[in-house]
């Protein structure tokens, strides 16, 4: 009874630290305000400083090196799932199959990114999350109830529905807001003289979030340690982390080489830099996507490591970390395709090449529309798994583990995303030397 008591105790104790750090509670909405300002501030200062015919290029650099790292992602996770075959010889029957999925299709996905790049309502498009938050406490007594629920072993399982559901609108509209961003630092860069009094607005907005980010950075080593102990201490099923362990074991390896051998690979054949003198640059960066599971609300860190301890032209980061922490997701794509390849060796289907081929191309697809927030990845997911024929709602499956995988995909996001700036940077090189805009940073040596 004493040690229940206890573990009972401990539980409700890293619960509450661990909320802190969740989504909906006021740091993981202090985060996302301030992605906001540095996505709009950072993009708009960023864009009116390059010229339309180098953005585009800047852009298109940026597009081909996303596709080309995410199918090599996707590719690196099939050959894993495939050798290893984690759901081989498991009981399928075995894992709690409830609950229902939102019925999601790959045309739903496209028609998604391209409706949330043209946002009906730009301030919404700012304050979704704020307006979720807002009204996920609308009444008094479902205010009382929400925190009375944080003191209830249900309370997990409900923020999870509430998210796999709500994922596709939650969060920032960033999209949306990259697009307006683009267009309104082109028009600004053309003012000319009129156009500076914005621009130093929206510098000065840049320097005071990143000052923030900075006291905010000295707590977050006490969030991640709560984090964690709080999701051990919730398990009570160990029997579901032995079956799974597996699984793991595959999306974390596949995560691992793409992070040590492929990505700085293609960093070095391109930069011709030491690549993990880079990674350990953005280590602050990653840290965070650990802890908060969410791309986009790492933004500010990633710009931080990115221009000050990486020496990225802030130019570039300003362009490319916003739109690779929404359609660039390296590690969300190798998860899909092994998740999705590991719930068909859990039920004994045997996939053909073209299946393979699909999940494939599912997968690269869903992992751009998976918005850069908690668990979107799992959403997504659901296209992989209905185009080869599997069951929707097995989705569920894999859920138990998810909140640990996330993590380590978000990683790998933030990741991609960074090195595909310092790559871009590289391969832009002559366009901004010739417009002289590369003044305060060191061009032969960047890194
Ligand atoms: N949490 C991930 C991210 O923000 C997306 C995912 O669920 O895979 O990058």
């Amino acid at each position: 009874i004493l040690i229940h008591s206890l573990k009972d105790l401990l539980w409700k104790v890293f619960l509450s630290f661990h909320l802190i750090l969740k989504k909906n509670c006021i740091a993981q909405l202090f985060f996302e305000c301030m992605s906001l300002c540095l996505v709009v501030g950072l993009l708009l200062t960023g864009v009116a400083a390059l010229d339309s015919e180098v953005s585009g290029k800047i852009g298109l650099r940026a597009v081909i090196y996303y596709f080309s790292t995410t199918i090599i992602a996707v590719i690196l996770g099939i050959i894993l799932v495939m050798t290893i075959k984690p759901g081989v010889s498991q009981e399928a029957e075995n894992i709690d199959r409830a609950g229902t999925t939102p019925n999601v299709t790959t045309v739903d996905t496209l028609l998604d990114l391209l409706r949330n790049m043209f946002p009906e309502n730009l301030v919404q498009a700012c304050f979704q999350q704020v307006s979720h938050f807002l009204h996920s406490f609308h009444t008094f007594p479902q205010m009382l109830q929400n925190i009375l629920n944080l003191f209830h072993h249900h309370a997990i399982n409900i923020t999870r529905e509430y998210k796999i559901v709500g994922a596709y609108s939650d969060g920032i509209n960033v999209l949306g807001l990259i697009v307006f961003c683009v267009a309104f630092g082109l028009v600004i860069g053309k003012m000319g003289d009129k156009g500076r009094i914005l621009l130093e607005f929206f510098d000065a907005l840049n320097e005071a979030t990143m000052k923030l980010v900075q006291i905010i950075m000295c707590y977050m080593p006490f969030g991640i340690l709560f984090l964690i102990a709080a999701k051990i201490i919730e398990v009570e099923d160990w029997e579901i982390f032995r079956k799974m362990g597996l699984y793991m074991v595959t999306v974390l390896s596949g995560l691992a080489i793409h992070a040590t051998i492929c990505l700085p690979f293609i960093f070095f054949i391109i930069v011709r830099k030491n690549p993990y003198t880079f990674t350990l640059g953005m280590a602050q960066a990653l840290v965070t996507a650990l802890m908060i599971s969410s791309s986009s609300a790492t933004l500010p860190v990633t710009f931080r490591c990115a221009e000050e301890n990486n020496r990225i032209d802030k130019r570039i980061t300003r362009f490319v970390l916003p739109v690779g922490a929404t359609i660039n997701m390296d590690g969300t794509a190798l998860y899909e395709a092994v998740a999705a390849i590991f719930i068909a060796q859990l039920n004994d289907y045997p996939l053909d090449v073209g299946q393979i081929v699909t999940i494939s191309i599912t997968a690269t697809v869903a992992s751009i529309g998976a918005a850069g927030v908690p668990n979107a990845g799992l959403v997504t997911m659901v296209i992989v798994l209905t185009a080869v024929g599997l069951p929707a709602s097995d989705v569920t499956l894999i859920v138990a583990v998810d909140w640990l995988l996330d993590r380590f995909r978000t990683m790998i996001n933030v990741l991609g995303d960074a090195y595909g700036a310092g790559i871009v940077q590289k391969l832009s090189k002559r366009e901004l030397e010739r417009m002289d805009l590369i003044s305060d940073v060191d061009v032969a040596n960047p890194f």
